[in-house]
């Protein structure tokens, strides 16, 4: 039994997400206190609850303490077994969080799975799923790893109500990920999504950004959802380099004037080209779990979040593997990961 201090870095979510994912693939059982205790509203909540009944339906675990609010959870898998799932989290809790709990188990199952998940698909703090499918996937996927990911319906803060289904191939000869370079800048694009709102938020928002990054001749795109997804509003900008596509998102809020969320929106990205990485603070503590859980690699990152030294801490509690981070002279670090 590996037990596991939910105190340790973030305190938050992801320590019980890669907690979860690491006892099902290495089979080992674990106990975790102090769930999210560095967050104001500490213990399971509804999206962390999906977390583990997800892990519990994979891996036909004995699970205690699987309740709203629980601070303290035993979780004693007993397999990997794929099969086809429905989770509905019944808030608007990040539905891909769910999906970063499950994915790398079911990727060394021995056949394909698929899950539908309710809730939020484009949550502030958790990856959109625009981010996954530009971002996140196409890496994996040239590592040998693969992932359909469709949003069928957009779900966004408070209501939810939006569904996403996706498919787990098992990854066989999974190469190592290595992605120390960006390449040459292949081009932009800057998205609004509007649901339910009136006014000409996404022409405001995606002006905003298209003004500061005239020169690099973004493409827009402007997607109005059906009235009864909202409200919500959401923007990224998708910039795409030869190794690499990065997503940088910004969300509306009410009382925030739209040409705040661009302003937004545009000080992540100039943030990121003003860096030579080709790996984004939220791509780094994503990346780390496969790299950990498949066959290792090395990236360059612009920074090294605490959410990415906690996913470092978590996994070597797990794995008996050499995550070593260097900080480069140009203020990037490099994250190596030998299996
Ligand atoms: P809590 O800490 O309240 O439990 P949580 O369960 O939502 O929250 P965190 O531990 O904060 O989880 O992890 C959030 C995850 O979402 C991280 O993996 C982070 O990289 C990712 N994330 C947050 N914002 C973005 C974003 N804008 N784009 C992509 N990924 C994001």
């Amino acid at each position: 039994m590996i037990n596991i201090d939910g105190t340790i870095g973030e305190g938050g979510g992801q320590v019980l997400r890669t907690s979860l994912a690491l006892s099902i693939i290495t089979g080992k059982s674990i106990r975790i206190d102090n769930i999210r205790a560095g967050r104001k509203n500490p213990g399971l909540l509804r999206q962390h609850l999906t977390c583990v009944k997800a892990a519990e339906a994979i891996s036909n675990a004995d699970v205690s303490g699987d309740k709203l609010g629980s601070r303290t959870l035993e979780f004693a898998p007993s397999g990997i077994f794929p099969g086809d799932h429905t989770f509905d989290i019944e808030s608007a809790g990040s539905t891909t969080l769910v999906l970063q709990t499950v994915y790398a188990p079911l990727l060394v199952a021995s056949e394909p799975s698929t899950f539908v998940i309710k809730g939020g698909t484009h949550n502030p703090l958790a990856p959109p799923v625009d981010f996954l499918q530009e971002a996140f996937l196409p890496i994996l996927a040239k590592s040998g790893i693969e992932i359909e990911l469709q949003l069928r319906r957009y779900g966004f803060y408070p209501r939810g109500g939006g569904e996403i289904l996706a498919r787990f191939i098992p990854a066989k000869d999974v190469k190592p990920i290595v992605l120390t370079e960006r390449g040459k800048f292949v081009g932009m694009k800057i998205v609004s999504v509007v649901a339910g709102l009136g006014g000409s938020i996404a022409k405001r928002e995606t002006d905003i950004v298209e003004s500061k990054f005239a020169h690099l001749k973004p493409k827009i795109q402007w997607i109005e959802c059906d009235r009864s997804e909202g409200p919500g509003n959401v923007m990224f900008a998708i910039v795409r380099s030869e190794n690499v596509t990065e997503v940088f998102t910004a969300f509306g809020e009410k009382g925030k004037r739209a040409e705040q969320v661009g302003k937004d929106c545009a000080r992540d990205v100039q943030n990121y080209l003003k860096s030579a990485a080709p790996v984004g603070e939220y791509l780094a503590d994503q990346l780390l779990l496969s790299l950990a859980a498949f066959s290792g690699g090395i990236f360059r990152a612009t920074s090294l979040s605490s959410h990415t030294r906690t996913n470092i801490e978590v996994i070597k509690m797990f794995l008996d593997i050499n995550i070593e981070t260097i900080k480069n002279e140009d203020d990037t670090f490099t994250v190596n990961v030998n299996k």
